[in-house]
């Protein structure tokens, strides 16, 4: 039973076709809370009445990339085999007899959903789960981007392009690291506010400015920032975020889901000089291992999700959620 989910970006992209590998109909909605209504036959890891996050990014702790310690990139993973129905390659949603897709095995957008074993994980029971639903996608994804898959040293200078809720929360990882400057980058100044709240230290509008994006974080900062993340999805900012770190030993992180079927054309020269290139799924971190620590890091204050939540909406008001979103208003 699904008690509470957030509105990613990337639901977005799904209804808008831009997602791969998905399928029509479906139920979005990958970011939530629930409680264990019942369990099928062999179940162990939780029973009826659990409070769980459903992980849109599995960890089935057996194939050769959960076994590898480097990895948190499970075979299971909707990249590698298409999530839009289970295991067994049928569907539990159906819709006046016609068969409705699921969205990497989680669909939180439904009152009831149907998970395999390995894509849950049971959380402290005294949790909010009005809460920590934003611990199934948005905090992990930006908060492990910088500490995980970055590596942020303390002392460094960061970029992160885009505010909603992952770059806020790359925000407030990098901030965790240590970082002493975190350059908040966003055509929308209404989110300079909460990004100077979690520890931006200079706020960026591209639109202040005729001359390209990078090359204003250059003149601010000498030779370019030591990280930078592109937390939006589009392959201009990639392309400009990369451009904007260190020509030597800058690191940039794609965070941002690249549009379905979108190329890149950009100057080998960037990466010739030794910038480093990477890309972040869920942050880095193996998904069943980590929410559960994460949700219990946040039962002992040792960061904050209030900021991430602009709105509680009812779910009939689902579509209005949507609309904010669009708006940038949350
Ligand atoms: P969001 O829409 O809430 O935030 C995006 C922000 O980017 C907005 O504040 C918007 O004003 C800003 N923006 C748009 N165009 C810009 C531009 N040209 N320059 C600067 N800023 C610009 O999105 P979100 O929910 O925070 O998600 C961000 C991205 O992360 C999406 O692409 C989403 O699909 C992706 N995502 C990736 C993972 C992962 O595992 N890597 C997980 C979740 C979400
Ligand atoms: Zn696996």
């Amino acid at each position: 039973q699904i008690v509470a989910t957030g509105i990613c970006r990337t639901d977005n992209h799904l209804i808008g076709g831009l997602f791969p590998n998905t399928e029509f109909p479906v139920i979005p909605g990958h970011e939530g809370a629930g409680i264990v209504e019942s369990v099928g036959e062999g179940v162990t890891l939780v029973k009826p009445g659990d409070k769980v996050i459903p992980l849109c990014h599995p960890q089935c702790g057996e194939c050769s990339f959960c076994l590898n310690p480097d990895s948190n990139y499970c075979i299971k993973t909707h990249f590698h085999e298409p999530q839009t129905l289970m295991p067994d390659k049928t569907s539990r949603f159906t819709c006046k007899g016609k068969r409705i897709h699921h969205f990497l095995w989680c669909s939180t957008f439904a009152e009831y959903t149907v998970m395999p074993e390995y894509a849950v994980a049971r959380i402290d029971a005294a949790a909010p789960l009005d809460k920590v639903c934003v611990l199934g996608c948005a905090f992990p994804t930006g908060y492990g981007a910088a500490i995980n898959t970055a590596k942020v040293k303390p002392g460094s200078a960061c970029a992160v392009f885009g505010l909603g809720g992952v770059g806020l929360s790359v925000v407030m990882g990098c901030k965790a690291a240590g970082a002493s400057r975190i350059i908040a980058v966003d055509i929308n100044k209404d989110k300079f506010a909460k990004a100077k709240e979690l520890g931006a230290t200079d706020c960026v509008n591209p639109k202040d400015f005729t001359k390209p994006i990078h090359e204003v974080l250059m003149e601010m900062t000498g030779h370019g920032v030591d990280y930078s993340f592109e937390v939006i999805g589009h392959t201009e900012t990639m392309t400009a975020a990369l451009a904007s770190c260190h020509f030597n030993y800058g690191v940039s992180v794609i965070v941002g889901v690249p549009p379905a079927a979108q190329k890149i054309t950009f100057d080998p020269m960037l990466l010739f000089c030794g910038r480093t290139w990477k890309g972040s799924v869920f942050g880095s971190w193996k998904s069943k291992d980590a929410i559960p620590k994460l949700v219990a890091d946040y039962m002992e204050k040792k960061f904050v999700l209030d900021p991430l939540i602009t709105h509680t909406l009812p779910f009939s008001k689902i579509n209005e959620g949507f609309d904010l979103l669009r708006k940038g208003k949350r």
